[in-house]
């Protein structure tokens, strides 16, 4: 009796133990692991960073498979997952290919001056053959005004997938990009494409404004350059790369007074205070990759 009643008691501690583990019936979500972004893009670390997983949509271009630099904070590295499904999705045999995001602590990365803090990613253009069938390529491949390859005239830039590409981006429910580096051909060309095919107006505007080529740096013809918004808890993140106030200040015509202020987290010191200020301009201090 007293042995019955022993397993009787054990029984019953492990099953209060078990329920205790498991959390109310109905109610137990995972823990998503926030990731902070401390510093510039230019100038910083990462904390907590999500490493960006392949699939059917989304691969690495071969050239950018040596170092793993494929770490971001969660809000990057998500968006540009969801992004590579959404265009799958509405074009099917769609894969994605990506290049350098940030190592897995972030800080200095070869051949950019960016890529520091989890909050930059690389991205290939969507591509096709002649045919219109989609093709992948081990590099990066630069695209003329006209929309065919530098180097191989078999190889065209795919207008509808690109496009939809940046929607996804610009549309995303959880992160906000800050920044689609582009060549201008490339950005008039897509601006062009979403007027054609009747993107809604706010969309279109805001592409604009998020689509630019970077200053002081290679022009984008290649690639994507998606950057997104210091993440919220990222208290330490600088929404602005290093030393592109100072580039604003010497600008005649007074850009930093007229810059319109940014949609920018909370900053905490005085000079980012001053950066919340100056507005939606970009300066960045790179002389090549950013
Ligand atoms: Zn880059």
């Amino acid at each position: 009796m007293r042995r019955r009643l022993g397993s009787l008691i054990v029984a019953i501690a492990a099953f209060t133990v078990a329920v205790a583990h498991a959390g109310p019936v109905g109610t137990t979500k995972p823990v998503r692991k926030m990731s902070k972004s401390v510093g510039a893009p230019n100038k910083g670390t990462l904390e907590g960073g999500v490493h960006l997983e392949t699939g059917p949509h989304l691969r690495v271009v071969g050239a950018y498979v040596p170092g793993d630099a494929r770490w971001g904070v969660r809000e990057l590295v998500e968006a540009i997952d969801r992004a590579a499904r959404e265009v799958r999705k509405r074009f099917p045999d769609s894969v994605l290919g990506v290049g350098h995001l940030s190592r897995k602590d972030g800080g200095e990365i070869d051949r950019h001056h960016s890529h520091e803090s989890g909050r930059d990613a690389d991205v290939a253009f969507y591509l096709v053959d002649v045919a219109g069938r989609p093709i992948v390529r081990e590099r990066f491949l630069a695209i003329l005004p006209n929309g065919i390859a530098a180097a191989d005239s078999h190889v065209r830039f795919d207008d509808g997938r690109n496009w939809a590409l940046v929607t996804a981006l610009l549309t995303d429910p959880r992160a906000r990009v800050t920044h689609v580096f582009v060549v201008s051909h490339l950005r008039t060309r897509l601006l062009a494409y979403a007027a054609r095919v009747g993107a809604p107006a706010a969309l279109r505007a805001r592409a604009a404004e998020v689509m630019m080529q970077p200053h002081h740096a290679l022009p984008h013809d290649d690639h994507f350059h998606v950057r997104v918004a210091c993440p919220p808890g990222s208290s330490e993140c600088v929404e602005w790369p290093v030393g592109s106030l100072a580039k604003l200040a010497k600008k005649p015509g007074g850009a930093l007074a007229k810059a319109k202020p940014p949609k920018a987290p909370k900053l905490p010191t005085k000079k980012l205070v001053r950066a919340r200020s100056t507005g939606h301009v970009t300066i960045e201090p790179q002389t090549n990759g950013t």
